[in-house]
């Protein structure tokens, strides 16, 4: 996807802040932290969202979450982290390529989100 950013990270195209790289997976620090530790974990293949995903994406959203929980530990997570994916416009997906977020830090992250 040419006007992708997070295809053009993958590529080498926009330079970040990689934390871990294999043939299928990149995970770096996101640009805009909203916790003292804040990675994104993305497939190196171009899938929109989660709501595009199908059987067919099963192993690979599988190993994104083993992949990212070896992360987060590496990245001395060890008393957890929370994990979030946001999906369209209602979840608030910002970059139309698929991505989990991990957050993390000394102190708990926060409520999950502000009831109303
Ligand atoms: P989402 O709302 O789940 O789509 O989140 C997209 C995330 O990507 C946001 O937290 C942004 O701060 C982050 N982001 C956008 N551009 C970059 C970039 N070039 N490098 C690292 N993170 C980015
Ligand atoms: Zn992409």
């Amino acid at each position: 996807m040419s006007d992708c950013i997070f295809c053009k990270i993958v590529e080498g195209k926009i330079p970040s802040k990689k934390v871990y790289e294999d043939d299928e997976f990149l995970a770096f620090h996101d640009i805009n932290p909203a916790a003292p530790v804040h990675i994104l974990v993305i497939p190196k293949q171009h899938v929109e969202s989660l709501k595009d995903c199908n059987e067919s994406h099963a192993p690979m959203l599988g190993k994104l979450f083993v992949k990212l929980a070896a992360i987060a530990l590496d990245q001395g997570l060890v008393d957890g982290y929370r994990t979030i994916v946001n999906t369209g416009r209602v979840g608030g997906q910002e970059v139309y390529h698929l991505h989990a977020h991990i957050l993390g830090g000394p102190q708990p992250v926060g409520p999950m989100l502000v009831r109303r």
